[in-house]
C-alpha cells in the first residue's frame, strides 16, 4: 500500500471519480481509441486508471467506468498486484470452455453474483504505443478480461445473469437507482 502511494506521488497519478450504475456512461458504446488519439492524454489516463484500480482493490478497470467512452482497459489479476496490463481496443479472437464463479463491479458496489464466463481465451489488442499484441489468459484473468471487455460494449456483469441471478440483486440494483435519484 506505502508502495503503491509513493509511486502515484512520483508520477503524478491521480485516482479518478468512478461512475455508478445506473449511471448512463455505463451502457454506451465505447468507441475505439484511433492512433491519433495515442500520446500523453490517453497513457495519463491509463496511469490514473491504474492507480484508481489499485486503490479500489480492484482487478480490472475499463475507462467507461471513470467517465471516458473509449475502449481502453486496465487489469491486474495477479496475486501479488504487480503485474497491470494496459489494453487498448481490445478484441476476443477466440473463446472456450465455460465455468462459473462470483463477480463484483467496482461501478455496482455491494452487489456480487455468479456469472458463467468462458474459461479461455485469446485477445488482441494494442499498447500505448500503438504496437498490435495478443495474449492468452486462462481462469481467473480470462474472467476479468470479459468482465472489462463487457464495459465497452455498455454491458455489465448482472446482464449476464439467470432469472433467479437477477432475481437475487434486484433489490440491490433497485437501491443504487433509488440513491441516484
Ligand atoms: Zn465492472
Amino acid at each position: 500500500m506505502g508502495k503503491i502511494a509513493m509511486a502515484d506521488e512520483r508520477a503524478g497519478v491521480r485516482r479518478l471519480k468512478l461512475r455508478v450504475y445506473p449511471d448512463e456512461i455505463l451502457r454506451r458504446l465505447a468507441l475505439p481509441v484511433s492512433e491519433k488519439d495515442l500520446g500523453e492524454t490517453i497513457s495519463k489516463l491509463a496511469e490514473d486508471m491504474k492507480a484508481t484500480m489499485y486503490a479500489e482493490s480492484g482487478v480490472g478497470l475499463a475507462a467507461p467506468q471513470v467517465g471516458i467512452s473509449s475502449r481502453l482497459i486496465v487489469i491486474d489479476p495477479s496475486e501479488r498486484r504487480d503485474s497491470p496490463i494496459v489494453m487498448v481496443n481490445p478484441v476476443i479472437v477466440d473463446a472456450s470452455g465455460k465455468d462459473v464463479a462470483e463477480e463484483g463491479c467496482l461501478s455496482i458496489p455491494g452487489v456480487r453474483a455468479k456469472v458463467r464466463r468462458c474459461v479461455r481465451l485469446v485477445v488482441e489488442f494494442e499498447t500505448l504505443s500503438g504496437e498490435k499484441t495478443g495474449l492468452e489468459a486462462e481462469g481467473f484473468a480470462a474472467r476479468v478480461i470479459q468482465h472489462e471487455i463487457d464495459h465497452l460494449d455498455g454491458k455489465l456483469f448482472v446482464d449476464r445473469l439467470g432469472p433467479a441471478g437477477r432475481l437475487a440483486v434486484r433489490k440491490a440494483l433497485r437501491e443504487l437507482e433509488e440513491a441516484a435519484g
